[in-house]
């Protein structure tokens, strides 16, 4: 029998048997952990508060036969907003779901640990949920080296005005090398450019930084299949709740 502590945020939690709880964790020491909470679900509980979505604790875990169980739990952080808006809630369960799809099991990632952690927290005082993604999205390819390829051409490796965009082969197209193929997205005058400064500026500087909609939706276009692509992760289905959420935000 095997005794760790860790921080660790609350990833996804379902319930298991009677009583307890299945969750998977980021942790800060071995990355992505699946754990039993037991008797999680009774209401006298000591371990149900920490092992909440949206939650940072300090967690003591023993390695049974196949699984780790949480035997103490000491909650640090709550992101109790999360619950209060429905749209904040589907952008903090992407950003889970994003690390949920990514992560190898017990792979130590201190990098992911800090995004998502740092990716919650701005979601309480961002002015620009759409902005705050592209950054989050953005940062994940920077930190795992797959940062789209900004200055020169994919194909030609020119320096020239970029004009379309290449997902599998990675970056811009200058205009000769796409030749009217129609193979490419096509990407607006400072599109480029608005992805490197949302790359590199720390969340807390993103209220600084302004975009058309028409840029946000065309970054939006390049930003989620480039990640799916390149990091493998399939089509994630918080995604389509802030499809839906949004939808209805424009129509009212
Ligand atoms: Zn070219």
């Amino acid at each position: 029998m095997k005794w760790n502590q860790t921080e660790a945020l609350v990833l996804a939690t379902r319930p298991l048997g009677e009583a307890d709880r299945l969750v998977t964790l980021l942790t800060w020491s071995k990355g992505k952990t699946s754990a039993v909470a037991r008797g999680a679900r009774k209401t006298k509980s000591k371990l149900a508060a920490g092992v909440d979505l949206f939650t940072r604790a300090y967690i003591s875990l023993y390695r049974g036969k196949s699984l780790y169980t949480i035997t103490q739990v000491e909650v640090k952080e709550k992101f109790d907003r999360f619950q209060l808006d429905p749209l904040m809630y589907s952008y903090a369960s992407y950003f889970a779901e994003l690390m949920y799809r990514f992560l190898v099991e017990e792979e130590q990632h201190p990098e992911m640990y800090r995004l998502l952690l740092e990716g919650w927290r701005a979601l309480e005082y961002t002015e620009d949920y759409q902005l705050l993604a592209r950054s989050y999205e953005l940062k994940m390819l920077y930190f795992n080296g797959y940062s789209p390829r900004r200055e020169e051409c994919v194909i030609c490796s020119r320096n020239l005005k970029p004009a379309w965009f290449s997902i599998n082969l990675g970056g811009v197209v200058c205009n000769s090398c796409a030749g009217g193929s129609g193979e490419y997205l096509s990407v607006l005058p400072g599109s480029v450019s608005l992805a490197g400064h949302l790359e590199q500026t720390p969340f807390t500087g993103l209220n600084r930084i302004k975009a058309s909609l028409p840029q946000k939706q065309e970054l939006r276009k390049i930003t989620v299949p480039f990640l799916s692509y390149h990091l493998e992760l399939g089509k994630c289905r918080s995604l389509h709740y802030i499809e839906e959420w949004e939808k209805n935000i424009r129509v009212e």
